[in-house]
């Protein structure tokens, strides 16, 4: 059986793992036939099932992995760092080092914070915007994600009731939508939290309309609520800058995480002046949020990110893989929709409201060594080549024939 061990895994884990696995990893039903649930190897832009099988990784572990799985410069950079120290009773130089990185990269900021996960600077950055406005509400998008924790989390049970009461909602790239919102809740409105652009998971994605970010900035300017970007999915591939810089526009506070050090557990909060002794004044902490070799990871992942310029890298690269598709699509007559910035391709078909075509595509590429996500955007990497991106072309074109 080609998928043995992937097969004897998971029965091992349904044994100790509610569900056999959870949250966005957990191949559960919505996921094609054929994919696999456990790995073993990653290597540059591929990954090794746990049976041995080669694909061509176009999830990048969901975001994380930027400039290729193992990079030698970060992994000897952070091993280093590693040796020297990790963790101790206190942080290393590396953390002074990465924030004034960050502080000269990222034009809206001015100071950084550090923790783990994405949702921990989400919800950092939720704290200070309250702390500085002495208010309480926040405004979400109706179906952004913006981690797991309960405040954010509107999928299942495990919130208590009413956690969702200091959340109101508006509708991403609406304007007169968000206006009402933020009005309507004006007395108590601590900020207006935004992703980079519309990414939700099982839609086509949606670039950000000027207009409503500059209504949304006009907005907090008005009612001295912080405008908070979200750029924990889409940061530094499609700018250098927070991603709405490539708008004009300046966020208060912004939440990074993913790509930030090519793997490694790492995320930042990055806040303006105005917000310093806001969260000076809130108390975050976690035991690994001063790990060392995570920062140090970091530093090099910038450094390489800013030596091949990567978001027009990876905008060529994702362009070329655009390109390919449609013109297979053409040939084989299927109505293929790809949306979102080439460096973050959601593809899907139109007219397949159950996701069955989509589907059975992917599967098709699976068999072919190429690993794609029928519902989710996927993720270009500086480890991706034009040979990648071409053989991937070509299983793309055996993959429609089956269709
Ligand atoms: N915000 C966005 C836009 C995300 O995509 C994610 C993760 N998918 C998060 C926040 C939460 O990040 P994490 O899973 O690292 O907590």
């Amino acid at each position: 059986m080609k998928n043995a061990n992937d097969s004897a895994l998971r029965q091992r884990a349904a044994r100790t793992i509610p569900n056999g696995m959870y949250g966005h990893m957990a191949i559960g039903p919505r996921m094609p036939a054929g994919y696999p649930q456990f790995f073993s190897r990653a290597e540059g832009a591929r990954l090794w099932d746990a049976d041995g099988r080669e694909y061509i990784d176009y999830v990048c572990s969901y975001g994380p992995m930027i400039v290729g799985y193992g990079n030698p410069r970060v992994d000897a950079r952070a091993a280093a760092q590693r040796a020297a120290m990790d963790i101790g009773n206190g942080p290393t130089e590396t953390i002074v080092e990465l924030a004034e990185r960050l502080v000269g990269m990222v034009l809206h900021a001015d100071w950084a914070v550090f923790s783990k996960n994405g949702n921990d600077a989400t919800t950092t950055c939720i704290m200070a915007a309250r702390a500085y406005a002495g208010k309480s509400k926040v405004l979400v998008a109706n179906g952004a994600y913006h981690g797991s924790q309960p405040w954010a989390n509107r999928r299942a049970p495990g919130a208590p009731a009413g956690e969702h009461d200091a959340f109101p909602t508006y509708d991403y790239n609406d304007a007169a939508n968000v206006e009402q919102a933020a009005r309507a809740s004006a007395d108590d409105l601590a900020g207006i939290m935004v992703s980079a652009f519309r990414h939700d998971a099982g839609y086509h994605q949606e670039l950000v309309d000027p207009q409503f970010a500059a209504t949304v900035r006009r907005l907090c300017d008005e009612l001295d609520a912080a405008l908070i970007l979200d750029d924990v999915r889409a940061g530094f591939r499609l700018s250098l800058d927070a991603s709405w810089s490539l708008l004009g526009i300046r966020p208060d506070l912004s939440a990074w995480g993913k790509a930030l050090a090519n793997g490694e557990a790492l995320a930042a909060t990055l806040g303006s002046d105005r917000y310093r002794d806001a969260m000076a004044s809130v108390f975050v902490t976690g035991s690994y949020w001063y790990q060392a070799a995570p920062m140090a990871a970091a530093l090099e992942t910038l450094e390489i990110l800013t030596e091949e310029d990567a978001p027009t890298r990876l905008e060529a690269l994702g362009e070329r893989l655009r390109q390919g598709i449609d013109e297979i699509a053409e040939l084989h007559q299927q109505r293929v929709r790809q949306s979102g910035p080439p460096q973050m391709p959601t593809i899907m078909f139109e007219d397949d409201a159950k996701g069955e075509r989509g589907s059975a595509f992917c599967s098709a590429l699976i068999e072919r060594g190429v690993y794609f996500h029928p519902w989710h955007n996927m993720f270009l990497s500086l480890a991706h080549t034009e040979a990648d991106i071409d053989r991937t072309l070509d299983a793309v074109d055996a993959a429609m024939k089956t269709l």
